[in-house]
């Protein structure tokens, strides 16, 4: 659109006394409103001096409107809150683990206080970290010590450097995992300074494949468990206790990688049988490793537990304090043992448990609820059910068990051809939303499984800002 007269920019100064702008400097600061201004005017210029601005596009209103939107816009924080429908409870890209209440209150504590993190407060004298959490620790897994780093590939990693480096250490051919995310058991050897020594088939591993890569240069016989897959068929493994034995016998240290690490049997609350930390270190491994927010249900850490004189070996390895966690992390840590002593409630207190257990039947009366009233902000091209699925665990706990859940199934009734795009049209409308909405498409459908849907309001009051392209 092309004037005769000549337009002109509003200026600088004039914009910022403007009335318009004045709220803006109040709730962003001068320098980012004046940031903000200066960049628009730049963006403008060209269009105005070629004339395809018109003068309404320009007044002191139209732009202080828009420098406000990207001022919200930038102050929007990176780290946002999603609803996780994927039917993955523990997903790793989703943050694995929510905390409980009392998790919550001791980071908030933790952060706004000084604490006792290394100050002994009994003696007066300078602590140990891991000390916070120990008492607990060995209470609830029959361990002698603990030390806690930022992760349990840290915890591997540090276990592996500071009692095999330069020897060789043993492991099974079937345990040669990869875990999301770049983390192989192979690499991780490598770089702790432990030579591999394979040993087995990856179906089958003897005692006597073991035996036999027994020599001078052996620093210790590791096991990993085999998170995120299974081998069924024709398999032998070596039982814990009879491997521990073996390594004891030639006065090597037993490591088991546990990865998720449950305190309890989960048989319990109807979950798949996962070995505990208390019946590894009863079977006769040295050192158990295994991770803090997978089904432990707690903040993201590595715990390394197991005899004592093994982790004192570990903690005095600079490894540590390289990896060492910080004092929110301990601060959450604790507090979720602490709700492990009163295994009887801890489904209500803790909130992966209790999203694990949930039953299929209460699920799938939310979808029947939820159902009429997704399927009328969709419209007729969407048709909308309540249908039953099976959801995973997660975070390479029990990669084959499913947990029976239910969940919306959004299908585009739309030829073939068109289905694709309609699915990552919907995918993209629902991730758009305040508090992005995350399903799964699959088998030509979007499919929204609510075991994890605790927030039925907050996930209802934006339903009517979905806009779905076509
Ligand atoms: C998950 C897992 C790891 C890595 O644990 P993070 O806490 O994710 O670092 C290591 N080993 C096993 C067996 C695992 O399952």
């Amino acid at each position: 659109m092309s004037s005769s007269v000549a337009l002109r920019l509003p200026s600088i100064d004039g914009l910022l006394r403007h009335p318009a702008c004045a709220p803006l400097a109040e709730r962003y600061g001068r320098d980012s409103l004046l940031t903000g201004l200066r960049q628009l005017l730049d963006e403008l210029r060209p269009g105005v001096l070629s004339g395809q601005l018109a003068a309404v596009e320009i007044g002191p209103e139209v732009l202080a409107g828009r420098v406000g939107e990207r001022l919200a816009q930038q102050q929007r924080s990176q780290v946002r809150r999603v609803f996780n429908l994927t039917g993955t409870v523990l997903h790793t890209n989703l943050g694995r683990a929510l905390l409980p209440e009392e998790a919550i209150e001791a980071v908030q504590m933790a952060a706004r206080y000084p604490l006792n993190l290394e100050f002994d407060l009994a003696s007066g004298k300078r602590g140990d970290r891991d000390d916070l959490i120990e008492g607990l620790i060995r209470e609830l897994t029959g361990a002698e010590a603990v030390t806690v780093v930022n992760n349990n590939a840290a915890a591997v990693l540090l276990t592996l450097n500071s009692l095999g480096a330069r020897k060789e250490g043993i492991i099974s051919r079937g345990e040669l995992i990869e875990i999301g995310g770049a983390f192989r058991i192979p690499d991780i050897m490598a770089r702790a300074g432990v030579r591999l020594q394979e040993v087995g088939t990856t179906n089958r591993t003897h005692a006597r494949d073991y035996e036999a890569a027994i020599g001078p240069r052996s620093g210790l016989i590791m096991r990993v468990h085999a998170s995120n897959y299974s081998i069924e068929g024709f398999t032998a493994r070596v039982p814990t206790a009879e491997l521990a034995e073996l390594a004891h016998a030639h006065g090597l240290p037993l490591l088991e990688d546990l990865g998720s690490g449950s305190l309890l049997d989960l048989t319990r609350w109807g979950l798949p049988a996962e070995p505990t930390v208390r019946q590894a270190l009863l079977d006769g491994a040295d050192i158990v490793t295994f991770s803090g927010d997978k089904l432990l249900g707690g903040p993201q850490a590595g715990l390394t537990v197991g005899r004592r004189e093994l982790i004192a070996k570990i903690k005095k390895n600079p490894l540590k304090r390289a990896l060492r966690v910080d004092k929110l992390t301990l601060a959450a840590l604790e507090a979720v043992l602490g709700l492990y002593r009163d295994p009887d409630r801890l489904a209500e207190r803790l909130p992966s448990l209790r999203l694990l257990t949930r039953p299929q039947a209460e699920i799938h009366a939310q979808a029947v609820r939820l159902q009429p009233l997704l399927a009328d902000v969709l419209g007729e091209v969407w048709q909308v059910s309540a249908v039953e699925v099976l959801g995973m665990i997660g975070s390479g706990s029990q990669p084959v068990a499913r947990l029976p859940s239910a969940a919306l199934c959004c299908r585009p009734q739309v030829s073939k051809r068109w289905r694709g795009r309609y699915l990552l049209n919907l995918e993209a409308a629902l991730r758009g939303l305040p508090i992005p909405v995350l399903g799964r498409i699959g088998d030509d459908a979007l499919w929204l499984d609510l075991r994890q849907l605790d927030d039925e309001p907050g996930w209802l009051a934006q339903l009517p800002q979905l806009q779905v392209d076509r």
